[in-house]
């Protein structure tokens, strides 16, 4: 090998290196972003769970769950109500279309929705 080559290969070499360590340093960040974001949801979810518990112990405790369920439910009823006119006069109510016209076809979609609200 010359000493020109020689030089070259090293300086390419060299090159290479401080392209692969700016991408170690790159998926560090990553990695580092990643690991806060994982806390962060992991610490949102207990969270979330402290709060569901007190408010199931809190409404059993009152009576005042089976009171929400059916009001919810009439709720529910009536939405379903609305969205299975809409849907029978011909339009989409599924998240995928909603709002547009069925051309007279049936949609899986809204279907497998409408079922869903009514179960
Ligand atoms: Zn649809």
């Amino acid at each position: 090998m010359k000493d020109r080559n020689f030089l070259d290969t090293v300086m390419e070499f060299e090159q290479q290196l401080e392209s692969m360590q700016q991408q170690f340093s790159a998926l560090k960040q990553f990695v580092a972003h990643m690991m806060e974001e994982h806390q962060t949801l992991q610490t949102e979810n207990l969270h979330l769970r402290t709060r569901l518990e007190e408010l199931l112990a809190s409404e059993a405790n009152t009576g005042k769950q089976a009171e929400e369920l059916k009001k919810e439910s009439v709720d529910i009823g009536e939405g379903y109500d609305n969205l299975a006119r809409l849907y029978n006069e011909g339009f989409h109510v599924c998240h995928v279309h909603f709002g547009s016209s069925r051309k007279g076809e049936d949609c899986l979609f809204c279907l497998s929705f409408l079922n869903k609200q009514n179960g």
